[in-house]
């Protein structure tokens, strides 16, 4: 089986909210080499609630590798990962999707790297105090604050991780770091013109500096008209959950969890066909050559997966799909997973 390497899923979060386990048995069945979970706050919890809640997210994801200490390893850097590997379990990688639990507090990233964090998303989709998101209607970039954290990033050995960030903050931040810089969790605008997603000129720019982008399953992401007509439905049932949600409790956590059940089953009855990840892949693969692109799947933060993939179970029939559009079995270890590790092994340096 072909190692892959994940470069995010939000599989904590339901480890947190819905007391669910990781997917062990599922990462062995699908060949994970590596999964990296991310740490991701709600915007709607309460300041003063987000840290608290970061270590929620810590707390159970120490508890989770105790309970499947056969099967998971934390890992901090690629020489770990293939350790973990050696001895027959899933590295577990530890990613902060957000600097918002930080805010002005940088004592905290040199604290995540004690927790066994080695890598941080800037901004999830809304501007903080480092930068400015991909939906900010005015793009500052980074700011000072944001500069000196990166400074403490590379100093500390950190992956920086620009997904969700906005266009200045992703030139900027290639600029200014000089730690190896990643989108965990981006398509390709070219194919579907989504804010969330790298245009050519930043894929051009991330392979200069030697990045790796992970191309995302949400099918929103990934095609025009599945996210055209996602909209739709969510304004078609605005109403709607507007009227389930303020019967409950005001928990920001509980309310989105329940609007998400809610919208979930109406997303799959038009399930996108899991040749579109492909077609990123392709188009990706093309533009920058095999070594830049890999796989950030974005299980469990993902509403609606696309048909033929509902798990890490299912990614050895995405690498037969790369076979079949024509990649060498070479290039197809490297995007399964070989590029990502790559990227954690600069880590050691
Ligand atoms: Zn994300």
């Amino acid at each position: 089986m072909i190692p892959v390497f994940d470069a995010h899923a939000d599989s904590l979060l339901e480890v947190v909210d819905h007391g669910r386990d990781l997917p062990v048995a599922d990462y062995v069945k699908g060949g994970v080499q590596a999964q990296v979970l991310a740490c991701w706050i709600d915007p709607k919890i309460p300041p003063q609630q987000k840290f608290p809640y970061l270590e929620k997210l810590i707390a159970a994801g120490r508890q989770q590798l105790a309970t499947f200490s056969s099967d998971l390893i934390l890992a901090r850097c690629g020489c770990e990962v293939e350790e973990a590997n050696r001895q027959g379990n899933v590295a577990i990688l530890l990613s902060l999707e957000g600097a918002d639990a930080i805010d002005r507090d940088l004592d905290r990233i040199a604290w995540l790297r004690d927790q066994g964090f080695s890598a941080i998303t800037l901004t999830w989709s809304r501007p903080n105090a480092w930068a400015s998101s991909c939906f900010d209607h005015q793009d500052r970039g980074l700011s000072d604050l944001g500069r000196d954290a990166l400074r403490e990033m590379d100093r500390l050995g950190f992956i920086a991780d620009l997904s969700h960030a906005s266009q200045k903050t992703f030139f900027d931040t290639l600029d200014a770091y000089n730690g190896p810089v990643i989108l965990s969790h981006s398509c390709a605008y070219a194919l579907c013109p989504h804010r969330r997603n790298a245009t050519d000129e930043m894929l051009q720019a991330l392979k200069t500096k030697g990045g790796v982008i992970g191309v995302n399953f949400a099918p929103g992401f990934l095609d025009p008209d599945w996210w055209e007509w996602s909209k739709q439905l969510a304004q078609q049932e605005r109403a709607n959950v507007a009227r389930i949600v303020e019967q409950l409790p005001p928990d920001p956590i509980l309310r989105r969890r329940v609007s998400e059940e809610y919208i979930r089953p109406k997303l799959l009855t038009r399930r996108l066909p899991a040749s579109r990840i492909l077609d990123h892949v392709c188009y990706i693969a093309e533009k920058l050559g095999t070594s830049f692109v890999g796989l950030g799947s974005d299980f469990d933060g993902v509403l609606a997966l696309p048909q033929g993939w509902d798990g890490p179970q299912d990614f050895p029939a995405l690498a037969e799909g790369l076979k079949s559009r024509g990649f060498a079995p070479e290039e197809i270890v490297q995007i399964m997973g070989g590029n990502f590790l790559r990227m954690w092994h600069q880590l050691n340096n």
